[in-house]
């Protein structure tokens, strides 16, 4: 894989969740009685950098919120963890992207969601800079899909990184708007080390399995893949290909498992673990995350995620 020896520079998304449950329906005209209503921290660039920074790693966030309560909530969450804010723009026309999340009985969810700022992120001239990644050794993009303006310039992000001298990470997420391998594309030859999961990188390859799914990647220039299995754990291609498996819990919420596996693995990494380690870390927090509702609720600090890792087999990361 690749060694972090230095700050870890993340962008991407935010935004404020607020999750209702259960509800089997909307009735209008009525007032419907749930059990809870709580609010969360969302978004790929918000859930991967908290992560990363809970788990002991130094991470600058670079994003955008709104002039709310909403952005204000998201700010103070990410520097409790110690996530290096003071790139995080905060626009005074848009709110915080922000959704309403109801969930049925059986778990499925309808999502009511405002883009507010995320429509405006990273316009033009947006670029990398030196003074932006000063003391970073890492970049890592969060979700390429959620920001229409850094769909078309996801590629030359990344090349910049690695103009400046950066690691390169990018994780995919659902495509919206089906275009797929055209943001994509772009991104692989700029590329350390790719994060996708597995319905993913079949829609973006067309390959059915995980391997051919990967070789497509690392043939068109990403230097290691890490695809996502959900319960069954996750599985690296590079030069070996290493599985590891997944810890056993019961899953609250799925959502945001995926950025805090990728938080942890580049905090892992910055820790200078070995890859099998920083991936039993990476699973580790990907449980704990979907171990309580809300993306980065579970989640513990790198000791005890350690403890907690150790004492629930069979993925033990010490
Ligand atoms: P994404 O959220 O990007 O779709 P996954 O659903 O594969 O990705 O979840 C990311 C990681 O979180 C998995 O590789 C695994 O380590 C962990 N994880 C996800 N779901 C579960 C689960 N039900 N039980 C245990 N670990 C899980």
């Amino acid at each position: 894989m690749i060694e972090i020896p230095g700050a870890i520079l993340v962008s991407g998304n935010l935004v404020h969740d607020i999750v209702v449950r259960p509800a089997s329906e909307i009735r209008f005209g009525g007032t419907i009685w749930v059990d809870r209503i709580e609010q969360h921290m969302g978004g790929n660039g918000a859930s991967t950098s908290y992560a990363a920074a809970l788990l002991g790693a130094p991470v600058r966030l670079i994003g955008m919120i709104g002039d709310d309560d909403f952005g204000l909530q998201i700010r103070t969450r990410l520097a409790s963890a110690g996530v290096d804010v003071s790139l995080l723009a905060t626009n005074v026309e848009h709110g915080t992207a922000s959704s309403v999340v109801i969930v049925r009985e059986d778990g499925a969810r309808a999502f009511l969601h405002k883009p507010g700022v995320s429509s405006v992120a990273f316009a033009p001239p947006f670029s990398i800079t030196q003074a932006s990644a000063a003391g970073c050794s890492h970049y890592h993009l969060a979700n390429p899909y959620s920001l229409p303006h850094v769909r078309p310039i996801a590629g030359r992000l990344l090349r910049e990184a690695k103009e400046l001298g950066l690691t390169t990470s990018l994780d995919t997420a659902w495509d919206s708007r089906g275009e797929w391998m055209q943001v994509l594309e772009p991104c692989l030859a700029h590329l350390d080390l790719l994060f996708v999961n597995e319905e993913e990188a079949r829609l973006l390859t067309g390959a059915d399995d995980p391997e051919s799914a990967a070789r497509h990647f690392l043939n068109a220039g990403a230097g290691s893949v890490v695809i996502k299995l959900g319960a069954r754990g996750a599985v690296v291609f590079g030069k070996d290909r290493l599985d590891v498996p997944a810890h056993v819990v019961d899953a609250a919420d799925t959502t945001g498992a995926g950025d805090c596996f990728a938080g942890a693995l580049l905090a892992g990494l910055y820790h200078g673990y070995p890859p099998r380690r920083a991936m039993q870390l990476a699973n580790a927090a990907g449980a704990l995350s979907v171990s309580r509702v809300g993306a980065t609720s579970g989640l513990l600090p790198l000791a005890e995620t350690l403890d907690w890792a150790a004492s629930s087999s069979p993925t033990p990361c010490r």
